[in-house]
């Protein structure tokens, strides 16, 4: 246990969320409890974590969740660690839930993104099917988020783009896309920006400048690829391959880095829903899945 680096998590308290000021001191080995010594309250080692008021050990519960990260099937943890199913669950949406404030404190802010590939793709969980719409930054391979949807239409596809978005600087940004169209207009709608114009009023929105939308499609017979198509969909071909080897992603318009991060995903994901009784908790269970999935991913 170490003081130091924690802070005092009562909302109440001046020193609330202040690390390295010395007020906190170790109240209990025993139970790993600190005590704030600026309120007097004191508070468990786990709070704000997954682990806080679990009835297991620490390593046991890591072990578990490191499982379900890599996609180990739910009934081979229940059998393996003897464990009751809805306790696997449990950890499972409590670590996704926390992957989800992870990623929105450390991943969801703008940064140069250079080239972003973006594709959709089903799960059949439990007889249905699940879309589920992610968006990679292929420099550093950093997993942008992912949103998911009962079908593959319009509006799945706006929520991931605003998801890009959020994690963008007003610098030249390369997409490299498949076919589906709605990623043009997607495109189109979210990267834009008000333009003051000094009136009341509304202020026009304009199209953010150079934003090129690469198109990657390929052609299938018999479920083998027989040609591939690549087209600029918006923008010039020149800058958008100089994007291309300025993050380091390939010679020329590709989705290779999406595919691989889509692949993964889908063997993972896909022994979550298995046994999930209800599809309400479906959706919360794929829901903190994917975060788990994505905040371990490294390729
Ligand atoms: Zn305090």
């Amino acid at each position: 246990m170490d003081p130091q680096n924690q802070f005092c998590p009562n909302m109440d308290c001046p020193a609330r969320g202040k690390v390295k000021r010395n007020n906190i001191v170790i109240h209990s080995r025993k139970e790993a409890r600190y005590k704030c010594k600026v309120c007097g309250k004191t508070f468990a080692a786990s709070t704000g974590t997954p682990y806080y008021r679990l009835h297991h050990s620490v390593d046991l519960v890591t072990t578990v969740v490191t499982l379900l990260a890599y996609g180990c099937p739910i009934q081979a943890i229940v059998a393996a660690f003897m464990l009751d199913e809805r306790t696997v669950y449990d950890w499972q949406r409590r670590s996704g839930a926390h992957c989800q404030k992870v990623h929105a404190h450390l991943v969801q802010q703008p940064r140069d993104l250079e080239h972003v590939q973006a594709d959709e793709i089903w799960v059949k969980v439990q007889g249905h099917v699940v879309w589920l719409a992610m968006a990679l930054m292929v420099r550093t391979r950093l997993w942008l988020g992912g949103v998911l949807g009962p079908q593959r239409n319009e509006r799945l596809i706006v929520r991931l783009i605003h998801l890009v978005r959020q994690n963008a600087l007003a610098r030249p940004l390369l997409f490299c896309v498949d076919g589906y169209r709605a990623y043009v207009s997607a495109v189109q709608r979210v990267f834009r920006a008000p333009l003051p114009n000094g009136k009341r009023g509304r202020p026009r929105l304009v199209p953010w400048p150079d934003i090129f939308i690469g198109q990657v499609i390929k052609r299938y017979r018999t479920k083998r690829v027989i040609a591939i198509d690549r087209q600029m969909a918006q923008g010039a071909q020149e800058q958008a391959e100089t994007l291309l080897t300025q993050s380091r992603g390939g010679q020329q318009l590709n989705t290779a880095f999406i595919e691989r991060l889509n692949a993964t995903f889908r063997s993972r994901l896909a022994t979550l829903g298995r046994r999930t009784r209800s599809l309400a908790r479906l959706d919360g269970t794929l829901q903190a899945g994917m975060y788990l999935i994505g905040c371990v991913y490294c390729q």
